[in-house]
């Protein structure tokens, strides 16, 4: 893997205006507060923090949606000004077009880039296939069920072929079952296609499984508290890490993190030879 910078978050802030209760003023309110992270070209982050710790509104300003009160986002040194077509979103609730098929969604990137009909038809059959809806081609969202949509939002994500892909807790609506398959899914499609994927999620479990590196954020203002190295070997399936003794480690030192533990729960030198991660420090810039 190389270990180029693909996504440079830079000092990043975010203020909502929000209401006074009880009047019609405006307060200023402090989302997110002097982010900054480095995604390497080819790395699967994860951050991992609580429910309104600002993970979306960070998600949101890279993906270009929004902007942010300070600060800069590049990739590959390219400041970013909107959304566009190099960075793949795929968002809690799937987001599908209703009135178009599975394979009528999965192309829409692709008429956006104008590609011609033939080549869409391959293009499109090869993510379908790759998230296993093959034969599902000619339905309709309606006739699918939560994980099958999510799928669908993955392979149109994945089908006009941006480096990075950003998601948004892509997994938080679907069963613990489904779930699981969507996690191994996503796996097997990073191992095969190289991506920069950011991942956000507020399960310290799917942080710490899928990632190469977890960054955890707490919230009031959102920042991100430290960064985790995941030591787990690779290539990963779901079903054999939770097995695994170094797993439930690291998950538990996360969790300390995110609950600003200090317990007995140290990494003491002997210990250290036998664990899978590395803490380094918050700040890589
Ligand atoms: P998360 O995705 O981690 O759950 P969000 O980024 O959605 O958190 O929200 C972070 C904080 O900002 C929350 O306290 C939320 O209520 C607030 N917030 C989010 N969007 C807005 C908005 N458009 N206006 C005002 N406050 C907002
Ligand atoms: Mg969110």
């Amino acid at each position: 893997m190389s270990e180029r910078n693909k996504i440079v978050i830079k000092n990043i802030s975010r203020v909502y205006q929000i209401n006074k209760s009880n009047s019609k003023q405006k307060k200023e309110f402090l989302a997110i507060k002097n982010i900054d992270l480095i995604v390497k070209k080819g790395e699967f982050l994860t951050i991992v923090g609580p429910s309104g710790c600002g993970k979306s509104t960070l998600l949101d300003i890279i993906a270009g949606l929004s902007k942010p009160n300070s600060g800069q986002i590049y990739i590959d040194d390219k400041l970013i000004t909107g959304p566009s077509l190099d960075r793949g979103i795929v968002m809690q609730g799937y987001a599908l077009l209703p009135w178009r098929t599975v394979r009528q969604n999965v192309e829409f990137g692709l008429e956006i880039k104008g590609l011609p009909k033939a080549m869409r038809k391959e293009i499109s059959s090869r993510y379908i296939h790759l998230v296993g809806l093959n034969n599902f081609e000619d339905r309709f969202p309606f006739e699918l069920s939560g994980g099958m949509k999510q799928r669908v939002a993955i392979a149109r994500a994945l089908a006009y072929d941006p480096e990075v892909l950003l998601m948004d807790e892509p997994f938080a609506a679907v069963d613990a079952q489904t779930r699981e398959v969507l996690q191994d899914e996503l796996l097997r499609i990073w191992e095969e296609t190289h991506k920069t994927i950011l991942f956000i999620t507020h399960s310290i479990d799917e942080a710490v499984a899928l990632a190469d590196r977890v960054a955890i954020m707490t919230s009031n203002p959102g920042t991100i508290k430290e960064i985790v190295d995941i030591k787990l070997p690779r290539p990963r399936r779901i079903g054999d890490i939770r097995t695994s003794p170094d797993f439930s480690w690291i998950k538990h030192r996360v969790w300390e993190s995110l609950h600003d533990g200090h317990s007995d729960l140290k990494i003491s030198t002997h210990q250290k030879k036998d664990v899978a991660i590395e803490i380094s420090p918050t700040a890589v810039l």
